[in-house]
């Protein structure tokens, strides 16, 4: 019996073009159907009018916009994706299943239990790199181990890339779409409402392949600035491509050939380069958490889950605080504010936050993490994990634990004028001069001027830096005690 049709699973990887497993499956030399899958074990516990959702759906319909106007079509189901799968390739006689390479834990449990239920129909599940340059296995040490430090890791990809171009070779999709399967006559989208969710107020900016084609194409201009512009909220300096990383609504590929030819012909300038090692930064955290899937419980570096961290009912004062930036640190709590109202958060003020709650508060990084994961548009498990774990220090290649940021010292640092700030906390916008970075030490005179009054207005700092500086230093101090032993 021959089997007649092809089935492109799209997971994070929502467009039409240079996607590995849709290339394979229209040169399988069978009808190629797309599906995406509502996942409902990913999706259960979200807000009904979670922005992600909303983005994902938006993205979902265009992709199939895309494929009506080549013929073909788009199936959108909402369940169980071992389930949903495997009915759906019964249903439409499917031989083989494409998808691509998903690193989290959770991704692979479900792709093995989807390819177990297709061996049992006599199908097969076929996947192909996708997301990445290069996978876990494909840069070692010499001594063809792991990375666990950064610059080794980038240097190594880069010899990689020049000695193996061809890493960057489109899958191409287009010339192929002759293969797609028929539209059926009554095939329509079920609505965002038919999912069970319901559009937020602050729907996330251009989803999509032709936001993304936006995002980029307004970043092309800033990128050889990048360098000296990136650390600061208050300018629109980064490319905001982070949620289209995260949702494949453009070609990793594509930007790094992009990038190279930039950087071949000069017009990216000194940002280019800087820019393309955030791309491998983004590549060196999936490599590790394929390689060492304990870390979404465990510290990298084991020996710091010794770190007592504070508990009990003033901890939860201070992380409520925390999480609805009323922390009196106003540079915490306009990148809290941001977050909640956003959905984004510029990364110097997520190093800046993730510092604050564990070095100042004492709070367990895992808190932090889990709440930037419910907000985040971009949330990535490999990224999130890493730079809390980064900021925590207990990660790899992590900032010392005995270097703690100054939350005051980073507001005078990167956002010098307080327009950030302001931004987000209009009643602290009289304050003049550097007052802004740190109120509590602002003159009375100067607060009255500019109408503020601590503790009405705005809150007085939940915690003393320097004092939780040094209750930190000693916290810390236990893994002194361990390498003594040990040693
Ligand atoms: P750009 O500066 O334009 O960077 C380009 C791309 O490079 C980003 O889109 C992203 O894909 C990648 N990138 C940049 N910085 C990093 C980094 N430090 N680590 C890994 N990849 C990076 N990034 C996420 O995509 N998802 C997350 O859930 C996430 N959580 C984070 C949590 C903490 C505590 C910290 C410190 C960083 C986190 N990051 C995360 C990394 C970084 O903050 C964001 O990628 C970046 O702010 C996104 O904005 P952008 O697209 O304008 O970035």
């Amino acid at each position: 019996m021959t089997m007649r049709n092809s089935l492109v699973w799209f997971r994070r990887d929502l467009r039409l073009d240079d996607h590995a497993a849709l290339h394979h499956a229209l040169l399988s030399r069978r009808r190629v159907v797309g599906v995406f899958v509502f996942d409902t074990d990913l999706l259960d516990g979200l807000p009904a009018d979670d922005r992600r959702v909303q983005f994902i759906y938006d993205s979902v319909r265009e992709l199939d916009d895309r494929l009506r106007t080549s013929g073909g079509y788009l199936i959108v189901r909402r369940g169980r994706a071992a389930q949903e799968i495997a009915a759906l390739a019964a249903e439409l006689d499917v031989e083989s299943v494409y998808a691509n390479h998903d690193y989290e834990p959770q991704a692979i449990a479900r792709d093995r239990a989807v390819a177990d239920a297709l061996r049992r129909a006599g199908r097969s599940l076929q996947t192909f790199k996708d997301q990445v340059i290069f996978e876990k296995d494909e840069v070692l040490t010499l001594a063809g181990g792991p990375y666990a430090v950064f610059t080794p890791y980038k240097n190594a990809w880069l010899k990689r890339l020049a000695a193996q171009p061809e890493a960057l070779a489109p899958f191409a999709t287009l010339p192929h779409l002759a293969a797609l399967a028929p539209r059926p006559a009554h095939h329509a989208l079920p609505s965002l409402a038919d999912l069970g969710f319901r559009p937020g107020a602050t729907p996330i900016d251009a989803p999509g392949m032709h936001g993304a084609e936006r995002t980029l194409a307004a970043f092309a201009d800033r990128l050889a600035r990048y360098d000296t512009e990136r650390d600061f909220p208050a300018r629109d300096a980064t490319s905001r491509l982070s949620v289209h990383l995260r949702f494949g609504t453009l070609s990793i590929r594509a930007l790094v050939r992009m990038l190279r030819a930039r950087i071949e012909d000069g017009s990216g300038g000194p940002g280019a380069p800087v820019w393309l090692s955030e791309l491998i930064w983004r590549e060196f955290y999936m490599m590790i958490l394929a390689r060492n899937p304990r870390v979404t419980t465990q510290s990298f570096k084991l020996a710091f889950d010794a770190v007592r961290w504070d508990e009990g009912l003033p901890a939860d004062a201070l992380f409520a605080a925390w999480c609805e930036g009323r922390t009196g640190y106003p540079l915490v709590d306009a990148a809290m504010l941001q977050l909640n109202r956003t959905g984004f958060m510029h990364n110097r003020l997520r190093m800046v936050t993730a510092s604050f709650l564990t070095k100042d508060l004492g709070i367990d990084w895992r808190r932090g993490e889990r709440y930037f994961a419910r907000r985040l548009n971009d949330y990535e498990l490999s990224s999130n994990n890493g730079g809390w774990q980064w900021a925590a220090s207990t990660g790899c290649d992590a900032q010392p634990w005995f270097r703690i940021f100054n939350p005051v010292t980073q507001s005078r640092r990167f956002d010098a004028d307080g327009t950030f700030i302001r931004q987000y906390l209009p009643q602290l916008g009289g304050l003049e001069g550097a007052a802004i970075h740190a109120p509590w030490l602002a003159k009375a005179a100067l607060l009255d001027k500019a109408g503020v009054v601590l503790g009405r207005d705005y809150p007085l700092p939940v915690v003393d830096h320097e004092q939780a500086r040094a209750k930190t230093l000693a916290r810390f101090r236990v893994l002194k005690q361990e390498q003594q032993e040990d040693s």
